[in-house]
């Protein structure tokens, strides 16, 4: 891996933290928020969405963003995509990484994007038949975002057998990753383990990243059930900002610091620097307005003799 990591975290907190909350980051605060991340040893982060700036006025700065980020040496900048649309936008701005994410769940692409889940990886595979069309793109990686994976709020239970016929539909179109998302907070470990199990087989050479929400509480073990599988890519949000649209008052996706520190702990390397982490979160937390930020770690600190994974 990149770096000499065992393990690659994607900070996703401004994307899926900041669309989450109510108050609004000014281009500037992102940018310091990315490089203070950046500088901790974050390899990745997810700066942004390509969407309608009337859906989701927080996103509007995308591309200023992206182009911000991109001075940053070594971190590798993605963004998310809905559609074609969006895509093109992401190709014309630089970014390294586009993650597109569909739905599972039937019920759930239909009431969210007004598609079936067929017609979502019909957008997929155009967006990759884009890419092919445009040799300067080639550079660019494209991954591919299995939400709902774990449950959704409309249809309840998600069937394992959903989860692996979307999973072998995308792994056909050899996307550059594959992620599996607990959306709505829903998964526990030993689903983890059953579900990343099956996708791990499909994926082969392609990459499994796996994005949780800790929305009752399970995120961290579910990594470790991950982990146990054979997942090396985390998704994660500094500070936990963000939240559940489904779930007043809950947590956002886990917390990148608590993550971080677990890794260490167990002896894999993510390439982070603890205390230059809580400093960017820090910043981060010094723009909120009264929004709650959550994690364990930064409470308490490292404990005595604790020694960082080498
Ligand atoms: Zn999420």
């Amino acid at each position: 891996m990149e770096g000499n990591r065992d393990v690659w975290v994607r900070e996703v907190g401004t994307r899926d933290g900041l669309q989450s909350i109510t108050t609004q980051f000014s281009t500037e605060a992102k940018l310091e928020w990315i490089r203070r991340e950046a500088a901790a040893g974050v390899p990745e982060i997810e700066v942004g969405s390509f969407v309608p700036p009337k859906m989701l006025p927080q996103m509007a700065d995308t591309a200023e963003v992206v182009a911000g980020a991109l001075d940053v040496d070594g971190l590798n900048v993605s963004v998310l995509v809905p559609n074609m649309l969006g895509a093109q936008a992401a190709f014309a701005s630089g970014a390294h990484q586009m993650n597109f994410p569909l739905s599972v769940s039937e019920a759930h692409s239909q009431s969210n994007l007004r598609k079936s889940v067929a017609e979502a990886i019909d957008d997929f595979a155009a967006i990759m038949t884009y890419r092919n069309d445009h040799p300067e793109y080639a550079g660019v990686r494209i991954a591919a975002g299995l939400a709902t994976s774990f449950g959704c709020t409309i249809a309840g239970q998600v069937a394992l057998k959903d989860v692996v016929s979307v999973a072998e539909r995308m792994a056909e179109l050899k996307p550059d990753e594959l992620s599996v998302a607990d959306t709505v907070g829903y998964g526990n470990p030993a689903q983890c383990r059953e579900i990343f199990r099956e996708v791990l087989a499909i994926a082969g050479d392609i990459p499994v990243a796996a994005h949780f929400h800790d929305t009752r509480g399970l995120g961290l073990a579910n990594v470790d059930a991950a982990l146990e599988v054979g997942v090396r890519r985390f998704d994660a949000s500094l500070g936990g900002l963000g939240g559940c649209p489904f779930a007043p008052g809950a947590s956002g996706n886990i917390v990148t610091d608590d993550l971080v520190f677990m890794l260490e702990a167990m002896g894999l390397k993510t390439g982070v620097d603890l205390d230059l982490l809580i400093e960017a979160r820090s910043y981060m937390e010094q723009h909120l307005n009264g929004e709650p930020t959550h994690g364990a770690f930064v409470n308490a600190g490292v404990p005595k003799g604790f020694v960082r994974a080498s």
